[in-house]
């Protein structure tokens, strides 16, 4: 794999030695496409063509809106995403109701009941449809590559993965998924010999943060350091959540 346009970004999170290198490049990418979403793009085409299709989720829709960015572009998003739903979705709701004379159920007129789950499950789908999300997927799953690939063969990116700070319990989840995807036998025992290690390190500092929050309690503790607790519960719920959202208090 020669460099690939996905190589610097995770190089560059890598570099900037956070925890969760992973929630880093989501972070960025999320706030890049909301801003590609919402820029010139918008009037392409071919973008308009799947945004009317997919649609954005509750968490992008919100994102898009709070951005406060071009709210003109966005109307006009929503306007023909919202035609498209109206044009996919009606004919079928208005025929799976019981009596209905439309025919998009025909010969099952009788069984109601599958007709309207059926028509539940489409409009679950349009719900759950995100551009956003779809191409955040696919990109993470580009840089997974990138990562396994440079784990294998750049010694300081090695160091850099086995030394850091660890992985957010979804991203954790994600690098496994990813290990068992692209990974053969030997690979995977040596990825997993020290991601186990790193996340059983980092995860015992942090219990021990969050204990000696609790203890700072006691008022025998009053007047003893915080030491490096200050933060550690924002710092747990963003390591078990992946929610990068809650910043600690300065
Ligand atoms: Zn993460
Ligand atoms: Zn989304």
């Amino acid at each position: 794999m020669k460099e690939t346009i996905y190589t610097i970004p995770v190089n560059d999170a890598y570099e900037a030695g956070h925890p969760c290198p992973l929630c880093t490049l989501q972070q960025k990418l999320d706030s890049d496409l909301v801003e590609y979403y919402l820029g010139p793009a918008l009037m392409e085409p071919d973008v308009r063509k799947t945004t009317n299709e997919k649609g954005f989720c509750q968490k992008h829709l919100t994102d898009l809106y709070c951005s406060e960015e071009n709210r003109l572009g966005l109307g006009l998003t929503l306007h023909t995403h919202i035609d498209d739903l109206i044009n996919d979705l009606h004919p079928g709701i208005e025929a799976c109701r019981p009596g209905s004379k439309k025919n998009l159920f025909k010969g099952r007129e009788k069984d109601y009941r599958k007709n309207i789950r059926e028509m539940a499950q489409r409009v679950k789908k349009r719900e759950d449809g995100c551009v956003i999300c779809d191409r955040l997927e696919n990109t993470m799953d580009r840089y997974l590559d990138v990562i396994f690939y440079q784990y294998f063969i750049d010694a300081d990116f090695k160091k850099r993965f086995d030394e850091g700070q660890g992985y957010c319990l979804p991203h954790l989840s994600f690098l496994m998924y990813g290990a068992a995807k692209y990974l053969n036998q030997n690979q995977a025992a040596e990825f997993l010999t020290q991601l186990s290690c790193l996340e059983k390190r980092c995860l015992e500092t942090l219990r021990d943060d969050v204990e000696w929050y609790t203890l700072k309690y006691d008022y025998r503790n009053q007047d003893k350091s915080w030491k490096n607790s200050k933060d550690a519960l924002p710092r747990a719920i963003r390591r078990l959540s992946g929610d990068c959202s809650l910043k600690p208090r300065q």
